[in-house]
């Protein structure tokens, strides 16, 4: 595999130019694998996280595909389940249609007027790829003007996310309106039996390609320390100050705690700032720029970002809680040694957080290393591998979205941080960067208009 190279595919000379461009040398195992079966017009299911270059895997060979078409119409559509994953992609065609011809747009949920009637625009003048979140495509095609019966290309991205948020009955809507003859493509972190289901619902004959599930990058150092909740800002404190720290972020599944994490860093003398979906889309960007163009050092983020962030060199994760759901370990510290690089995650793990640590183990195969508290700290809580979920937590209401999640299933300790109810976070928080140098847009019709869905 590691003979293969982008000129294998025969892709067009706009292709490579855009990949050359966007600097990729050599194709990952999941475009290896993916852009041959693409290109042959199969249907694919590809069991692939984030940061594997999975969205390079579909949209090179799309885009070979479209931009040498002259469709008009919409040939492509990308479901995703977040507005991040929207604008990322988004970002991506756009890294390569400086080179080749393709329009887009990304269409997510807005809540000013102006989104609305931008993406009603492009949705009606037929941008070549629609990248959306389910919720919102329907809202636009309920309005009677997007035209998907010339489709020719679907793509399902992060489809277990999208089922988790509850976009099943969408999708199979959004689905009922596309030609039965099309390529489908499902890429999918996990592929649980749902995923499957659906799978047979949408795809026909379908190749099959599945990495390593869901399994940290190699070039991941994971760390974990058994603490108590009030050893966690001492204990990051002094990591900080012993770490080589390029720039880090630090998640926590509790919004409510974010303030309280970045004031902590503040009084340490630290640059931080934090990201939340109660914040304007605006000051969200701006603090994503900020943390891209290195002007602070430490992002706080929630969940909600853990699969959207794409920046480079990210030497640092901490997970400051354990994450609820374990695939959301792998998304959170797959922030760091994306694309081959390396990167340190270290996990804090209260008492009352042991009981998730089991299946974060199952999922990466493998023991996460637990260190020892550094001098001066004190005894932390002793593991155990068989912990339980503590018995206040057990009658709390799980939901499934990470949004929902910040306001359920608390712990007593993440309960003092929340005391005030979290406020209505419906929305993700963009996070995009241009993965490649600052190119000029092609699309004039693309929406790049703030929303949430
Ligand atoms: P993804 O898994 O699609 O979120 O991609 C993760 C990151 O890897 C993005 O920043 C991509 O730009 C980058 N990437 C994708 N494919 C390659 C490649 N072949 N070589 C280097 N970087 C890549």
């Amino acid at each position: 595999m590691t003979d293969v190279d982008f000129t294998s595919f025969q892709l067009h000379d706009d292709i490579m130019a855009g990949i050359q461009a966007m600097g990729y040398k050599t194709p990952t195992p999941i475009q290896q694998q993916a852009i041959p079966v693409i290109l042959e017009n199969k249907d694919l299911i590809a069991c692939a996280q984030t940061g594997t270059g999975k969205t390079a895997a579909f949209l090179l060979p799309l885009l070979n595909k479209i931009s040498h078409a002259n469709h008009d119409h919409t040939s492509t559509l990308i479901l995703v389940p977040t507005r991040e994953l929207a604008k990322q992609i988004d970002d991506q065609v756009e890294g390569f249609a400086y080179f080749v011809s393709a329009t887009s747009i990304a269409i997510y949920g807005g809540n000013k007027g102006e989104s609305w009637d931008q993406q009603k625009k492009a949705l009606t003048s037929g941008a070549d790829i629609i990248i959306a979140t389910p919720g919102r495509l329907i809202a636009h095609m309920n309005m009677g003007y997007v035209k998907l019966d010339k489709l020719d290309y679907l793509v399902l991205d992060e489809a277990d996310k999208m089922l988790d948020m509850g976009f099943m009955d969408d999708i199979v809507r959004i689905v009922r309106e596309l030609p039965q003859k099309r390529q489908t493509l499902m890429f999918s972190a996990t592929m649980p039996p749902k995923i499957r289901d659906l799978a047979r619902k949408l795809l026909q004959e379908p190749s099959e390609i599945s990495l390593a599930i869901s399994k940290p990058a190699a070039g991941i150092d994971q760390r974990s320390y058994l603490v108590y909740d009030n050893q966690k800002l001492p204990l990051l404190q002094q990591l900080i100050q012993e770490l080589e720290v390029i720039s880090m972020v630090i998640f926590t599944s509790r919004k409510s705690a974010v303030n309280d994490i970045v004031k902590a860093l503040h009084k340490m003398g630290h640059s931080a700032e934090g990201i939340m979906s109660d914040r304007t889309q605006e000051e969200r960007e701006a603090t994503m720029q900020g943390f891209r163009n290195r002007k602070f050092k430490i992002l706080v983020a929630t969940d909600i970002l853990s699969r959207g962030i794409d920046v480079d060199n990210i030497s640092h994760i901490i997970n400051f809680d354990v994450p609820q759901d374990a695939e959301d370990y792998v998304h959170r510290i797959g922030r760091t040694a994306r694309a081959a690089t390396t990167g340190t995650a270290i996990t804090f793990i209260s008492d009352k957080e042991q009981y998730r640590i089991a299946r974060i183990e199952k999922l990466i195969e493998k023991e996460l290393p637990k260190l020892p508290l550094p001098e001066g700290f004190g005894p932390g809580p002793e593991y155990n591998a068989a912990a339980k979920k503590p018995m206040e937590n057990r009658n709390k209401k799980r939901r499934n979205s990470d949004t929902k999640k910040n306001a359920t299933g608390k712990t007593n300790s993440e309960q003092n941080h929340s005391r005030a109810r979290a406020p209505k976070e419906k929305k993700p928080v963009d996070n995009q960067r241009p993965i490649a140098p600052a190119k000029p847009r092609i699309k004039p019709n693309t929406d790049t208009a703030p929303s949430s869905e």
